[in-house]
């Protein structure tokens, strides 16, 4: 993993140009890192986790390692919780400061604190337990306000572990997945910023995640294309098989849901 020092202006997604707000890079650690050690600061260990379940940013297909614990590491790396076990490594968590000051962390600084006592800067210390309780309490609510059934308009963002990432309309902090069965296993390559239609079929606690199921393939929309990290578009995926035809017929069977997704 490319590596910078703490509080150095952010540099590592920088083909997303909607990012404005003065960013700096908090535990992009590597094998060459030196990084001040100690106890972590009390909270912060409880309030990580949350926010690597709550609040993923620029997530990624595979996984990041730990340079830290050299060969022979876990990988992907995973650490216990009080909410249950967080896999690490696919996403960063941003953290917004004072004056405007957004903090972007892997989401591995939770692996880095508890194993490798890296002690994060102040400001950031200071920030994430506050952004860990928004976030959680912003999921329940969103939940709230989407109820199994809801009709959704989604456009695809990113990766998950568990499949599409889709960013829905009106809910831009709010990472929707699409089941990866729905698409089958190996199908790599996805088009960017596709807007699709969805159901809401179903909601998980564990992760901050909404189950979607797509009612129609993904349609390109010109001038909608916007670079992979492999440069160049990505080819639009394939349809869904057949058994995710007959769940989209049942899950629109079902009786209409109140119309409540936000505009
Ligand atoms: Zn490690």
């Amino acid at each position: 993993m490319t590596t910078y020092e703490d509080l150095t202006p952010y540099a590592y997604w920088r083909f997303e140009p909607e990012e404005t707000e003065p960013t700096l890079d908090v535990g992009r650690l590597g094998r060459e890192s030196r990084f001040e050690v100690g106890e972590p600061e009390p909270g912060l260990a409880d309030a990580l986790p949350a926010l690597a379940r709550f609040h993923r940013v620029h997530v990624t297909r595979g996984w990041h390692g730990c340079e830290l614990c050299g060969p022979g590491a876990e990988y992907p790396v995973s650490e216990p919780s009080a909410a249950g076990e967080v896999t690490l490594g696919s996403a960063e968590i941003h953290v917004p400061g004072v004056d405007g000051i957004v903090y972007a962390a892997p989401n591995l600084v939770f692996h880095y604190v508890v194993r490798h006592h890296y002690r994060p800067p102040a400001a950031f210390v200071r920030a994430v337990p506050a952004e860990a309780e928004a976030r959680a309490r912003a999921w329940e609510e969103t939940k709230r306000s989407l109820p199994v059934g809801t009709p959704m308009h989604g456009r695809i963002v990113g990766y998950s572990g568990r499949g599409l990432s889709f960013e829905p309309e009106g809910s831009p902090d709010l990472k929707a997945t699409v089941p990866f069965e729905l698409y089958g296993p190996g199908r790599d390559d996805v088009e960017y910023h596709v807007p699709v239609d969805a159901v809401v079929v179903g909601h998980s606690d564990q992760e901050r995640q909404i189950i979607l199921q797509v009612v129609d393939q993904p349609r390109r929309t010109p001038g909608e294309d916007v670079p992979t990290r492999s440069g160049g578009a990505a080819s639009a995926p394939p349809g869904p098989p057949p058994r995710s035809r007959r769940r989209s017929s049942r899950s629109t069977a079902r009786p209409p849901p109140t119309p409540t997704c936000r505009p």
